[in-house]
């Protein structure tokens, strides 16, 4: 049993199947686990009168959380470098607000769609995380650092929507009001746009969830140059795929939009991009992007972003700028992957 990749009903369920045992040892071993990260059975009181219980839960429970090998500070972000139980490292970012904390997790160990102006796209997919992992990261930044954790974006390493019935699962633990209590309207699922999965997730009736897709181009051609994906899923189909998706809920889509020097950010290509999105509702999240080393592309400069910003908004857009904190300590979006912190 890992608690790390169950919901406190299906932890209930198996109290049920293992030891024929109900809500009360469940409920008191979940609460006491998302509570401290120390967990022994042994020690929580419900289960002081029956220690034999106690013993054979503490011997089937497997959690193994990931370790944190480095935890680098710049500008207030906070970049922890984690080695998982095959030696392999993921990276999370916290992002402190005034009252609260985001936190951006990774869902793979690299990523296979190749983004040319990503980080994490030049490792490949070295493997898909596992639910207990993914939710690993929340815990450790909420329950063992502290912080005070109030959103989860799906920003880090990989693409969750390729990594969908492990990534599902673990929001489904997020929310878990026993356990992380991250509910699903703070929770935004960053994809670079598959639409199959789109559809795979609208069918799961999530309204509260945030959508985040990478678009990053106006049209196909730009799109496919810097998106190796958007070959085999044009954009009419992603279109298709996220009308489906907002139809019958009035949940608005997020649109990111990677500026590159040179490459998209002409303003001339912002009404191209809003007749693109003509009649989704959305709201457009514009990233200056992060330039790493031996990258072949460049940052914007900011009179550029500045132009691009408004030429959206005259096509009556709703638009704000996602700043770069942590570009420095690799902790900015696409920046995460690879060498040592
Ligand atoms: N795979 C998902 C989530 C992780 S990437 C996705 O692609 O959406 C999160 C965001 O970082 C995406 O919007 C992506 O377009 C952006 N991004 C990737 N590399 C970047 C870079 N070098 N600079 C700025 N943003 C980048
Ligand atoms: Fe993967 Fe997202 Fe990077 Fe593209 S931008 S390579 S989908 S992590």
């Amino acid at each position: 049993m890992n608690l790390l990749a169950l919901t406190y009903p299906q932890l209930k369920d198996e109290f049920r199947r293992r030891y024929d045992k109900g809500a009360f040892h469940a409920a008191a071993l979940y609460r006491s686990f998302y509570r401290a990260p120390d967990l022994d059975p042994e020690r929580i009181e419900a289960f002081a009168a029956s220690p034999g219980l106690a013993r054979q839960v503490g011997r089937d429970l497997h959690i193994h959380l990931p370790k944190v090998v480095a935890q680098i500070q710049e500008e207030g972000v906070t970049k922890l470098v984690m080695a998982l139980a095959d030696g392999l490292r993921i990276e999370s970012v916290v992002i402190p607000m005034a009252n609260h904390a985001t936190v951006c997790i990774s869902s793979q160990v690299g990523c296979r769609m190749g983004c040319r102006f990503c980080r994490t796209g030049k490792m490949g997919l070295l493997r898909n995380l596992t639910a207990d992992e993914i939710v690993a990261q929340v815990y450790l930044v909420k329950v063992q650092l502290g912080f005070r954790v109030r959103n989860v974006v799906f920003m880090g390493m990989g693409e969750p929507l390729d990594n969908f019935g492990q990534v599902t699962q673990a929001i489904r633990v997020l929310e878990d009001q026993r356990g992380l209590d991250v509910a699903k309207r703070h929770i935004t699922l960053s994809t670079v746009g598959l639409p199959d999965a789109i559809e795979s997730l609208a069918a799961l009736d999530w309204p509260q969830l945030k959508l985040a897709v990478s678009v990053n181009a106006p049209n196909d051609l730009l799109r496919s140059r810097l998106m190796p994906i958007n070959l085999g899923h044009p954009m009419d189909r992603l279109k298709r795929a996220l009308q489906a998706y907002s139809l019958g809920r009035r949940a608005t889509l997020f649109i990111e939009y990677v500026l590159i020097k040179d490459v998209n950010d002409d303003p001339g290509l912002a009404a191209e991009l809003a007749a693109y999105l003509d009649g989704l509702p959305v709201k457009l999240n514009l990233i200056p992007f992060n330039p790493g080393a031996h990258s072949p592309f460049q940052a914007p400069e900011s009179e550029t972003v500045e132009r691009f910003r408004r030429a959206l908004i005259q096509q009556h857009l709703f638009v704000r700028l996602r700043s770069s904190k942590g570009a420095h300590i690799r902790a900015a979006c696409g920046q995460l992957g690879g060498a040592s912190p």
